[in-house]
């Protein structure tokens, strides 16, 4: 549906994007995950044809958003970091006006009704948007962005400044989206991508660091695996009797919990050592008194990888 390829931006000698690439696909939630100044922004500013790129191309359901602006842009609908509300017109008067401006050729009424249903605001018609609470604010931004019910989805930050309860209500509603839409959503907290998506992407200083199923990202991203082995008996013997192990590269005594012996044996990705680990202790007569995996959490992973970048910015 969405094919990103070769993406560079350039502010002056600033690169805030250098040379991205991905496709999304047909009902797919990608969660778009970076630290401040990653480069989210940008790129769905130039996915929505908001903002020109220095070099690459973006191509939206066959066609080019720079060949193509007006029918590119009919099908998306999008939600800016800061949506652009009229703040002195009524909820139902905007997105009317939302509606003319994207020359929307659905039922004019009964379409905006169903929008303002979907996104929870169909008793907030005729309230003035400059009254409503950031969360219904946020909502009309929502509403605006589904008006002609575009095939694609775009949504920066959309939970920024949302108490925790609006929270689990905007990602219902980008749960629900995703089965008709295809959505594309930023966020710089991993919890909240991890909740709701199928894919995630993490991009840090303008560049793709990792581009994974949710599920699968931890494994995608960590190089080296860790078990944790707390067991009785001889450290020395079982220290030799674990590197003895395929796939084993290291092992380290790591302490002595309640008078045993804790290692930490890294292995090759793709082994699994479980198995052998257990025939060594039993072959060595040590009761094995815990195994359990050492490997980052993918929070950790996620802060260790975007870290050491420049990000920080507010
Ligand atoms: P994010 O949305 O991930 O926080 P942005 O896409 O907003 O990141 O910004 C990426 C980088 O580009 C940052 O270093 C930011 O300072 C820079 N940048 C963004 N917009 C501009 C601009 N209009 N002029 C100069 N630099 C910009
Ligand atoms: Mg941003």
């Amino acid at each position: 549906m969405i094919e990103v390829k070769n993406l560079t931006k350039r502010y002056g000698k600033i690169t805030a994007l250098d040379d991205i690439s991905f496709t999304v696909d047909t009902g797919e939630v990608l969660g778009f995950l970076g630290p401040n100044g990653a480069g989210k922004s940008t790129t769905m500013n130039i996915i929505t044809g908001y903002i020109s790129s220095t070099s690459g191309t973006v191509t939206v359901d066959g066609s080019e958003i720079l060949e193509e602006p007006k029918k590119t842009k009919q099908k998306i609908g999008y939600l800016p970091e800061i949506p652009p509300l009229y703040i002195d017109m009524t909820v139902r008067k905007y997105l009317e006006f939302m509606f003319e401006l994207k020359r929307v050729k659905l039922p004019k009424k009964e379409h905006i009704d169903e929008v303002m249903q979907l996104v929870g605001l169909e008793k907030h018609g005729s309230r003035l948007i400059k009254n409503l609470s950031k969360g219904y604010r946020q909502r009309v931004g929502f509403a605006q962005a589904l008006l002609g019910n575009p095939p694609v989805i775009i949504l920066d930050e959309p939970t920024v400044g949302l108490d925790p309860k609006q929270i689990i209500e905007i990602r219902k509603l980008i749960k629900s989206l995703g089965k008709k839409h295809t959505v594309i959503f930023s966020s710089h907290v991993l919890s909240e991508i991890s909740a709701t998506c199928d894919r995630i992407i993490i991009i840090a200083d303008g560049k793709i660091i990792a581009d994974a199923k949710t599920g699968e990202l931890s494994g995608v991203l960590t190089d080296k695996r860790q078990l944790l082995l707390t067991a009785e008996g001889n450290a020395t013997n079982i220290q030799n009797e674990l590197k003895k192990i395929p796939g084993v590269q290291k092992v380290k005594k790591t302490g002595e919990p309640d008078g045993a012996s804790q290692f930490a044996i890294e292995y090759k990705p793709g082994a699994d050592i479980r198995r052998d680990v257990f025939s060594a202790m039993t072959r060595l007569q040590c009761p094995v008194l815990e195994m359990r995996s050492g490997s980052e959490s993918l929070e950790e992973l996620y802060l260790r990888l975007t870290g050491s970048v420049k990000g920080g910015e507010a």
